[in-house]
Protein backbone atom coordinates (compact mmCIF):
# COMPACT_ATOMS: atom_id res chain seq x y z
CA UNK A 1 0.00 0.00 0.00
CA UNK A 2 2.19 3.37 -1.11
CA UNK A 3 0.50 6.15 1.42
CA UNK A 4 0.14 9.43 -0.48
CA UNK A 5 0.15 12.80 1.68
CA UNK A 6 -2.35 14.89 -0.18
CA UNK A 7 -1.53 17.79 1.40
CA UNK A 8 2.42 18.13 -0.09
CA UNK A 9 3.51 20.56 -2.28
CA UNK A 10 0.75 21.88 -4.39
CA UNK A 11 -1.90 20.00 -2.21
CA UNK A 12 -4.33 20.06 -4.87
CA UNK A 13 -6.22 17.33 -7.04
CA UNK A 14 -3.43 16.30 -8.79
CA UNK A 15 -1.96 14.48 -6.64
CA UNK A 16 -5.41 12.63 -6.53
CA UNK A 17 -5.38 12.47 -10.59
CA UNK A 18 -2.17 11.05 -10.68
CA UNK A 19 -2.40 8.52 -8.11
CA UNK A 20 -5.45 6.89 -9.65
CA UNK A 21 -3.84 6.82 -13.23
CA UNK A 22 -0.48 5.23 -11.89
CA UNK A 23 -2.24 2.95 -9.18
CA UNK A 24 -4.34 1.47 -12.64
CA UNK A 25 -1.50 1.20 -14.55
CA UNK A 26 0.90 -0.44 -11.98
CA UNK A 27 -1.79 -2.31 -10.00
CA UNK A 28 -0.47 -0.90 -6.70
CA UNK A 29 -2.84 0.43 -4.12
CA UNK A 30 -2.48 3.39 -2.18
CA UNK A 31 -4.12 5.15 0.59
CA UNK A 32 -4.61 8.46 0.09
CA UNK A 33 -4.88 11.13 2.95
CA UNK A 34 -5.70 14.74 3.92
CA UNK A 35 -6.87 15.02 0.23
CA UNK A 36 -6.43 18.56 -1.37
CA UNK A 37 -5.70 19.75 2.04
CA UNK A 38 -3.86 22.89 0.40
CA UNK A 39 -7.44 24.08 -0.60
CA UNK A 40 -10.16 26.45 0.46
CA UNK A 41 -12.76 23.40 0.61
CA UNK A 42 -10.43 20.41 1.22
CA UNK A 43 -11.40 16.76 0.16
CA UNK A 44 -12.82 15.41 -2.85
CA UNK A 45 -15.25 18.01 -4.63
CA UNK A 46 -17.55 16.30 -7.65
CA UNK A 47 -15.31 16.95 -9.94
CA UNK A 48 -12.76 14.63 -8.23
CA UNK A 49 -15.14 12.03 -6.59
CA UNK A 50 -16.06 11.55 -10.51
CA UNK A 51 -12.29 10.65 -11.47
CA UNK A 52 -12.30 7.76 -8.75
CA UNK A 53 -15.14 6.13 -9.60
CA UNK A 54 -14.25 6.03 -13.17
CA UNK A 55 -10.78 5.03 -12.53
CA UNK A 56 -12.74 2.08 -10.23
CA UNK A 57 -15.00 1.35 -12.99
CA UNK A 58 -12.46 1.05 -15.54
CA UNK A 59 -10.20 -1.33 -13.51
CA UNK A 60 -12.65 -2.70 -10.61
CA UNK A 61 -11.17 -1.10 -7.97
CA UNK A 62 -12.24 -1.80 -4.14
CA UNK A 63 -12.11 1.40 -3.03
CA UNK A 64 -13.19 3.31 0.31
CA UNK A 65 -13.53 7.41 1.17
CA UNK A 66 -15.63 7.60 -2.16
CA UNK A 67 -17.70 10.23 -1.29
CA UNK A 68 -18.02 13.72 -1.11
CA UNK A 69 -15.60 16.20 0.73
CA UNK A 70 -14.32 13.24 1.71
CA UNK A 71 -10.48 13.40 2.73
CA UNK A 72 -8.89 10.03 3.18
CA UNK A 73 -9.48 7.51 0.10
CA UNK A 74 -7.81 4.11 -0.43
CA UNK A 75 -8.15 2.44 -3.74
CA UNK A 76 -7.22 -1.00 -4.45
CA UNK A 77 -6.90 -1.32 -8.53
CA UNK A 78 -7.96 -4.64 -10.05
CA UNK A 79 -7.04 -5.01 -13.92
CA UNK A 80 -7.97 -2.12 -16.28
CA UNK A 81 -10.44 -3.40 -18.92
CA UNK A 82 -11.00 -2.01 -22.54
CA UNK A 83 -14.21 -0.66 -23.30
CA UNK A 84 -16.96 2.02 -24.29
CA UNK A 85 -17.32 4.27 -21.15
CA UNK A 86 -19.71 6.96 -20.42
CA UNK A 87 -18.57 9.49 -17.66
CA UNK A 88 -20.66 11.74 -16.45
CA UNK A 89 -19.27 14.81 -13.33
CA UNK A 90 -23.13 15.96 -13.08
CA UNK A 91 -22.19 19.47 -12.88
CA UNK A 92 -19.93 22.08 -15.06
CA UNK A 93 -16.82 20.64 -13.11
CA UNK A 94 -14.11 19.79 -15.93
CA UNK A 95 -14.66 16.07 -17.60
CA UNK A 96 -10.99 16.51 -18.94
CA UNK A 97 -9.50 16.27 -15.96
CA UNK A 98 -11.73 13.21 -16.04
CA UNK A 99 -10.22 12.10 -18.99
CA UNK A 100 -6.66 12.61 -18.29
CA UNK A 101 -7.04 10.25 -15.25
CA UNK A 102 -8.39 6.83 -17.21
CA UNK A 103 -6.38 8.09 -19.85
CA UNK A 104 -2.54 6.18 -19.05
CA UNK A 105 -4.65 2.62 -17.44
CA UNK A 106 -6.83 2.77 -21.09
CA UNK A 107 -3.68 3.09 -23.18
CA UNK A 108 -2.21 0.23 -21.69
CA UNK A 109 -5.32 -2.18 -22.28
CA UNK A 110 -5.01 -4.99 -24.90
CA UNK A 111 -8.29 -3.53 -26.75
CA UNK A 112 -9.41 -0.08 -28.06
CA UNK A 113 -11.95 2.02 -25.77
CA UNK A 114 -14.32 5.02 -26.12
CA UNK A 115 -14.54 7.07 -23.27
CA UNK A 116 -17.51 9.67 -23.86
CA UNK A 117 -17.44 12.29 -21.14
CA UNK A 118 -20.26 15.34 -19.98
CA UNK A 119 -19.46 18.03 -18.16
CA UNK A 120 -17.01 21.16 -17.96
CA UNK A 121 -14.52 21.44 -21.45
CA UNK A 122 -13.15 24.42 -20.83
CA UNK A 123 -12.47 25.39 -16.96
CA UNK A 124 -9.88 27.41 -15.05
CA UNK A 125 -7.83 25.62 -13.66
CA UNK A 126 -8.07 22.36 -15.66
CA UNK A 127 -6.95 21.54 -19.45
CA UNK A 128 -9.51 22.95 -22.14
CA UNK A 129 -10.49 20.23 -24.55
CA UNK A 130 -8.29 21.76 -27.27
CA UNK A 131 -5.21 21.79 -24.81
CA UNK A 132 -5.43 18.09 -24.77
CA UNK A 133 -6.09 17.55 -28.67
CA UNK A 134 -3.52 19.49 -30.07
CA UNK A 135 -0.97 19.96 -27.73
CA UNK A 136 -1.20 16.18 -25.19
CA UNK A 137 -2.86 13.83 -27.74
CA UNK A 138 -0.31 14.51 -30.50
CA UNK A 139 2.83 13.73 -27.71
CA UNK A 140 1.51 10.63 -26.79
CA UNK A 141 1.13 9.63 -30.12
CA UNK A 142 4.65 10.09 -30.59
CA UNK A 143 5.29 8.20 -27.50
CA UNK A 144 3.42 5.26 -29.51
CA UNK A 145 0.00 5.82 -27.65
CA UNK A 146 -2.37 6.94 -30.35
CA UNK A 147 -5.72 8.31 -29.14
CA UNK A 148 -8.14 10.96 -31.26
CA UNK A 149 -10.86 12.85 -29.48
CA UNK A 150 -13.83 14.77 -30.42
CA UNK A 151 -15.46 17.79 -29.28
CA UNK A 152 -18.96 17.39 -29.65
CA UNK A 153 -20.40 20.44 -27.83
CA UNK A 154 -18.60 22.68 -25.51
CA UNK A 155 -19.48 23.18 -21.84
CA UNK A 156 -18.76 26.43 -19.01
CA UNK A 157 -19.39 27.14 -15.85
CA UNK A 158 -22.08 26.93 -14.20
CA UNK A 159 -23.87 25.36 -17.07
CA UNK A 160 -21.91 22.55 -18.03
CA UNK A 161 -23.35 20.34 -20.63
CA UNK A 162 -20.04 19.73 -22.47
CA UNK A 163 -19.32 16.37 -24.05
CA UNK A 164 -16.04 14.96 -25.29
CA UNK A 165 -15.59 11.67 -26.92
CA UNK A 166 -12.05 10.26 -26.83
CA UNK A 167 -10.89 6.46 -28.99
CA UNK A 168 -7.74 5.24 -27.00
CA UNK A 169 -5.65 2.23 -28.72
CA UNK A 170 -3.10 0.16 -26.87
CA UNK A 171 0.06 2.05 -26.59
CA UNK A 172 3.43 0.01 -28.18
CA UNK A 173 4.99 -2.25 -26.26
CA UNK A 174 7.67 -0.95 -25.13
CA UNK A 175 6.67 2.82 -25.81
CA UNK A 176 9.68 5.24 -27.90
CA UNK A 177 10.58 7.98 -25.09
CA UNK A 178 12.55 10.57 -26.86
CA UNK A 179 13.71 14.30 -25.96
CA UNK A 180 11.89 17.22 -26.20
CA UNK A 181 14.06 20.33 -25.46
CA UNK A 182 13.80 22.47 -28.63
CA UNK A 183 10.11 23.70 -30.20
CA UNK A 184 11.34 24.01 -33.79
CA UNK A 185 10.43 26.57 -35.96
CA UNK A 186 7.00 28.10 -35.72
CA UNK A 187 4.48 26.78 -38.09
CA UNK A 188 2.03 29.11 -37.28
CA UNK A 189 -0.05 31.08 -34.82
CA UNK A 190 -4.07 31.92 -34.52
CA UNK A 191 -6.39 32.86 -31.92
CA UNK A 192 -9.54 31.44 -31.56
CA UNK A 193 -12.85 33.21 -29.28
CA UNK A 194 -15.85 31.10 -28.16
CA UNK A 195 -18.76 32.56 -26.89
CA UNK A 196 -21.58 30.90 -27.43
CA UNK A 197 -24.76 32.77 -25.81
CA UNK A 198 -22.53 35.97 -25.68
CA UNK A 199 -22.86 39.19 -27.56
CA UNK A 200 -21.12 38.57 -31.06
CA UNK A 201 -19.24 41.77 -29.50
CA UNK A 202 -17.58 40.20 -26.89
CA UNK A 203 -15.51 38.10 -28.91
CA UNK A 204 -14.96 40.94 -31.34
CA UNK A 205 -13.71 42.95 -29.09
CA UNK A 206 -11.51 40.18 -27.31
CA UNK A 207 -9.89 39.05 -30.81
CA UNK A 208 -9.02 42.97 -31.58
CA UNK A 209 -7.22 43.14 -28.37
CA UNK A 210 -5.29 40.35 -28.84
CA UNK A 211 -4.99 41.08 -31.98
CA UNK A 212 -2.95 44.28 -30.59
CA UNK A 213 -0.85 42.83 -28.44
CA UNK A 214 0.49 40.22 -30.19
CA UNK A 215 0.93 42.01 -33.60
CA UNK A 216 -1.11 39.49 -35.65
CA UNK A 217 -3.74 39.98 -38.87
CA UNK A 218 -6.47 39.52 -39.45
CA UNK A 219 -6.39 35.96 -40.52
CA UNK A 220 -4.90 34.54 -37.23
CA UNK A 221 -7.86 35.96 -35.56
CA UNK A 222 -10.92 33.63 -36.07
CA UNK A 223 -14.63 33.87 -34.08
CA UNK A 224 -16.43 30.37 -33.88
CA UNK A 225 -19.42 29.88 -34.79
CA UNK A 226 -21.17 28.72 -31.27
CA UNK A 227 -23.38 25.45 -32.07
CA UNK A 228 -27.10 25.94 -30.57
CA UNK A 229 -27.39 24.79 -26.69
CA UNK A 230 -24.02 25.70 -26.00
CA UNK A 231 -22.93 28.04 -23.67
CA UNK A 232 -23.54 30.74 -21.73
CA UNK A 233 -19.71 30.82 -21.75
CA UNK A 234 -16.30 32.12 -22.89
CA UNK A 235 -13.07 30.93 -23.72
CA UNK A 236 -10.16 32.80 -25.56
CA UNK A 237 -7.63 30.46 -27.15
CA UNK A 238 -4.04 31.10 -28.73
CA UNK A 239 -2.30 28.04 -30.65
CA UNK A 240 0.99 27.98 -31.46
CA UNK A 241 2.12 25.45 -33.81
CA UNK A 242 6.05 24.80 -33.64
CA UNK A 243 8.05 22.27 -35.47
CA UNK A 244 7.99 19.45 -32.34
CA UNK A 245 5.07 20.40 -30.49
CA UNK A 246 1.93 22.68 -30.36
CA UNK A 247 1.12 24.98 -27.33
CA UNK A 248 -2.32 26.12 -26.64
CA UNK A 249 -3.05 29.05 -24.22
CA UNK A 250 -6.24 29.81 -22.87
CA UNK A 251 -8.22 32.57 -20.64
CA UNK A 252 -11.71 32.64 -19.52
CA UNK A 253 -14.27 35.37 -19.50
CA UNK A 254 -16.49 35.80 -16.60
CA UNK A 255 -19.25 38.44 -15.34
CA UNK A 256 -17.07 41.41 -14.01
CA UNK A 257 -14.19 40.87 -16.20
CA UNK A 258 -14.02 43.38 -19.20
CA UNK A 259 -13.17 41.03 -22.72
CA UNK A 260 -10.44 43.54 -22.89
CA UNK A 261 -9.11 41.92 -19.59
CA UNK A 262 -9.69 38.58 -21.04
CA UNK A 263 -7.58 39.47 -23.49
CA UNK A 264 -4.88 40.91 -21.74
CA UNK A 265 -4.11 37.40 -19.53
CA UNK A 266 -4.00 35.37 -22.41
CA UNK A 267 -1.36 37.61 -24.81
CA UNK A 268 0.94 37.68 -20.84
CA UNK A 269 0.89 34.00 -21.25
CA UNK A 270 1.65 33.81 -24.65
CA UNK A 271 4.71 36.45 -24.39
CA UNK A 272 5.88 34.48 -21.30
CA UNK A 273 6.24 31.68 -23.58
CA UNK A 274 7.77 33.57 -26.17
CA UNK A 275 10.37 35.54 -24.72
CA UNK A 276 11.67 31.50 -24.22
CA UNK A 277 13.10 29.06 -26.14
CA UNK A 278 12.10 26.41 -23.67
CA UNK A 279 9.88 23.96 -25.22
CA UNK A 280 6.83 23.39 -22.94
CA UNK A 281 4.77 26.05 -21.24
CA UNK A 282 3.99 25.45 -17.21
CA UNK A 283 1.29 23.28 -18.17
CA UNK A 284 2.35 20.86 -20.24
CA UNK A 285 5.60 20.52 -18.35
CA UNK A 286 3.55 19.15 -15.56
CA UNK A 287 1.35 16.66 -17.56
CA UNK A 288 3.78 15.41 -19.88
CA UNK A 289 5.64 13.88 -16.86
CA UNK A 290 3.46 11.28 -16.13
CA UNK A 291 3.17 9.29 -20.16
CA UNK A 292 7.35 10.10 -20.67
CA UNK A 293 7.69 8.11 -16.98
CA UNK A 294 5.74 5.63 -17.84
CA UNK A 295 7.63 5.23 -21.21
CA UNK A 296 10.82 4.91 -19.85
CA UNK A 297 9.75 2.74 -16.91
CA UNK A 298 8.96 0.06 -19.86
CA UNK A 299 12.23 0.69 -21.99
CA UNK A 300 14.95 1.85 -19.70
CA UNK A 301 17.00 4.95 -20.06
CA UNK A 302 16.54 8.58 -19.51
CA UNK A 303 14.99 11.20 -21.17
CA UNK A 304 14.68 14.87 -21.31
CA UNK A 305 12.74 18.06 -21.83
CA UNK A 306 12.84 21.62 -21.41
CA UNK A 307 10.12 24.11 -20.02
CA UNK A 308 9.25 27.57 -19.49
CA UNK A 309 8.57 27.10 -15.73
CA UNK A 310 8.49 24.73 -13.19
CA UNK A 311 5.13 24.98 -10.97
CA UNK A 312 4.37 23.72 -7.52
CA UNK A 313 1.95 21.65 -9.89
CA UNK A 314 4.86 20.07 -11.77
CA UNK A 315 7.15 19.76 -9.14
CA UNK A 316 4.81 17.73 -7.03
CA UNK A 317 3.42 15.56 -9.60
CA UNK A 318 7.11 14.74 -10.11
CA UNK A 319 6.77 13.48 -6.86
CA UNK A 320 3.56 11.69 -6.61
CA UNK A 321 5.30 9.97 -9.93
CA UNK A 322 8.34 8.93 -8.44
CA UNK A 323 6.00 6.88 -5.64
CA UNK A 324 4.59 4.61 -7.83
CA UNK A 325 7.38 4.62 -10.45
CA UNK A 326 10.75 3.74 -10.48
CA UNK A 327 12.03 6.58 -12.10
CA UNK A 328 14.33 9.87 -10.74
CA UNK A 329 13.54 13.10 -11.66
CA UNK A 330 15.97 15.81 -11.95
CA UNK A 331 15.73 19.54 -12.68
CA UNK A 332 18.08 22.35 -13.49
CA UNK A 333 17.89 26.26 -14.27
CA UNK A 334 18.93 26.67 -18.31
CA UNK A 335 18.41 29.85 -20.09
CA UNK A 336 14.71 31.35 -20.24
CA UNK A 337 13.60 27.91 -17.97
CA UNK A 338 14.39 24.71 -16.80
CA UNK A 339 15.33 21.36 -17.71
CA UNK A 340 13.56 17.91 -16.75
CA UNK A 341 15.58 15.09 -16.99
CA UNK A 342 13.62 11.47 -16.31
CA UNK A 343 15.43 8.38 -15.64
CA UNK A 344 14.66 4.78 -15.08
CA UNK A 345 16.26 3.53 -12.02
P1 LIG B 1 -7.82 21.58 -7.04
O1 LIG B 1 -6.40 21.94 -7.10
O2 LIG B 1 -8.72 22.64 -6.53
O3 LIG B 1 -8.01 20.29 -6.43
P2 LIG B 1 -8.03 20.58 -9.60
O4 LIG B 1 -8.59 19.29 -9.24
O5 LIG B 1 -8.56 21.29 -10.77
O6 LIG B 1 -8.21 21.58 -8.50
P3 LIG B 1 -5.14 20.99 -9.87
O7 LIG B 1 -4.29 20.27 -8.86
O8 LIG B 1 -5.22 22.47 -9.75
O9 LIG B 1 -6.48 20.30 -9.79
O10 LIG B 1 -4.66 20.58 -11.35
C1 LIG B 1 -5.11 21.19 -12.51
C2 LIG B 1 -4.45 20.59 -13.74
O11 LIG B 1 -4.94 21.31 -14.88
C3 LIG B 1 -2.94 20.73 -13.80
O12 LIG B 1 -2.36 19.59 -14.40
C4 LIG B 1 -2.72 21.93 -14.73
O13 LIG B 1 -1.52 21.88 -15.48
C5 LIG B 1 -3.89 21.79 -15.66
N1 LIG B 1 -4.26 23.11 -16.24
C6 LIG B 1 -4.74 24.18 -15.58
N2 LIG B 1 -4.94 25.23 -16.44
C7 LIG B 1 -4.57 24.79 -17.67
C8 LIG B 1 -4.53 25.38 -18.97
N3 LIG B 1 -4.91 26.64 -19.18
N4 LIG B 1 -4.08 24.64 -19.99
C9 LIG B 1 -3.68 23.37 -19.80
N5 LIG B 1 -3.71 22.74 -18.62
C10 LIG B 1 -4.14 23.43 -17.55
Amino acid sequence: MIEIDGSVGEGGGQILRTSLALSMCTGQPFALSKVRAGRAKPGLMRQHLTCVNAAAEVCGAEVQGAELNSQELTFAPGVVRAGDYTFNVGTAGSCTLVLQTVWPGLMMADRPSRVKLCGGTHNPMAPPFHFLERSYAPLLRRLGAKAELQLRRLGFYPAGGGEIEAMIWPAMDPMQPFDLNERGARVEGYAECFAPALPRSVARRELEQLGAGLGWSAEQLRETPGRQNEGPGNALLVTLVYDHLTEVFTAFGEKGVSAEQVAREVVREVRAFQVSNAALGPHLADQWALPLALALTQCGGSASYTCTELTPHATTNFDVIGRFLPVKFATAPVAGGFSVTVAAL
